[in-house]
């Protein structure tokens, strides 16, 4: 059989905010499978910020994407023509041949899920490297101890939302979120169990975050970068942890930025800053899928997700993901 699919295409490198004209819909077909390969019918696809770096040319950690090709990325669906003995017809897949409606994988590109007790949305979300994002830093890039302080930028976002969760079940005495727009902070304190949020598009961020941590910092799980990160410098108490997640802030610059002003104060605190990729560390990924499925369950984790309709506005999904149109998960259901 052959399928009619839907493809998103990258035909230029974005300069700042990707535009339309960056992207072209090209239709294209999909034949039937050969030994070993599936066609899978995606039903859900990820958008995420890091796909903004790989529409640049740039040797980063992951390769850019390929002009004039779909891009790719995190999608669930469903196996419709098998020429796999593991992957029958009906299986549920994860894979990361997203930005398209159907796709023809080899069967050691997809990983069969249980959706029986768990949505698939989830396995792009909390149960995936988003989730496990959360986990990575706050376990080990900036451990958090009992009885801790700890701050999260981009706090009502995928990563975000799971941190505040993570944060307490580590131990955290007090867990305080930054988010733009009072709906956002309002959600953090009364559903997300964050003590407190802050709303950074809102008055100073500096007395905001002095006032919302009157014991100072100890770990602060960094999304944004820029100036957040520079408050947060400012307020970390001495031996202080910082994980530098993401600097969703800084994706679509066009000329670089200067750095925190007060990174002097690391030393005199003998601050620890660590960057990380969450690839790098699949030795904690068992651990991490064991307890979000055990937090899932007893409701201590939700799988929140923030989605549109349809191929024809994934784009206008990523590209909302810098306007904060998203709590929870950004997901596209195809
Ligand atoms: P997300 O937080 O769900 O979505 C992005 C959010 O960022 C938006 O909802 C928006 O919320 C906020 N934002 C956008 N522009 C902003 C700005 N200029 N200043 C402050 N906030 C801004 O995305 P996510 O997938 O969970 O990713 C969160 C961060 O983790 C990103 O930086 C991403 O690159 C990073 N990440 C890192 C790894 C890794 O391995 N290190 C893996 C996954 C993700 P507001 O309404 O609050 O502005």
């Amino acid at each position: 059989m052959s399928y009619d699919s839907t493809e998103i295409h990258l035909v230029a490198r974005p300069v700042g905010e990707p535009q339309p004209t960056d992207f072209a819909t090209v239709h294209a077909t999909v034949g039937s499978p050969g030994p070993g390969q599936v066609v899978v019918r995606n039903t859900w696809m990820s958008v995420d910020p890091y796909m903004r770096g790989r529409m640049n040319d740039r040797p980063s950690y992951i390769a850019p994407f390929v002009l004039d090709q779909a891009m790719r990325g995190g999608a669930v669906g469903e196996v419709v023509e098998s020429a796999s003995d593991r992957l029958p017809v009906g299986s549920v897949v994860l894979h990361d041949l997203g930005w398209r409606t159907h796709a023809l994988l080899d069967e050691s590109e997809a990983e069969a899920i249980d959706v029986s007790s768990v949505d698939a949305t989830a396995y792009l979300g909390v149960l995936g490297l988003t989730g496990f994002t959360a986990y990575v830093g706050l376990k080990m890039i900036a451990p958090v101890g009992v009885g801790d302080t700890v701050l999260i930028s981009g706090a009502a976002g995928g990563v975000g939302l799971a941190a505040g969760v993570i944060a307490k079940k580590l131990g955290a005495a007090r867990v305080v979120g930054s988010a733009g727009g009072p709906d956002k902070t309002t959600r953090l304190v009364e559903e997300f169990g964050y003590d407190a949020a802050v709303d950074y598009k809102e008055g100073d961020l500096w007395k905001q975050v002095v006032a919302a941590t009157p014991d100072g910092v100890d770990v602060y799980l960094d999304n944004v970068g820029g100036e957040h990160l520079q408050v947060a410098i400012g307020a970390m108490n001495d031996f202080g942890r910082i994980a530098l997640c993401g600097a969703i802030s800084q994706y679509n610059v066009t000329t670089a930025q200067p750095g925190p002003n007060n990174l002097v104060k690391a030393v005199a605190k003998r601050l620890s800053l660590r960057g990380y990729i969450v690839l790098d560390h699949d030795e904690l990924r068992a651990e991490w899928i064991s307890l979000a499925s055990s937090w899932l369950a007893d409701g201590s984790l939700t799988d929140t997700h923030t989605s549109v309709d349809g191929i024809d506005h994934a784009l206008e999904a990523f590209t909302n993901l810098s306007r904060g149109a998203n709590v929870g998960k950004m997901l596209v259901r195809l």
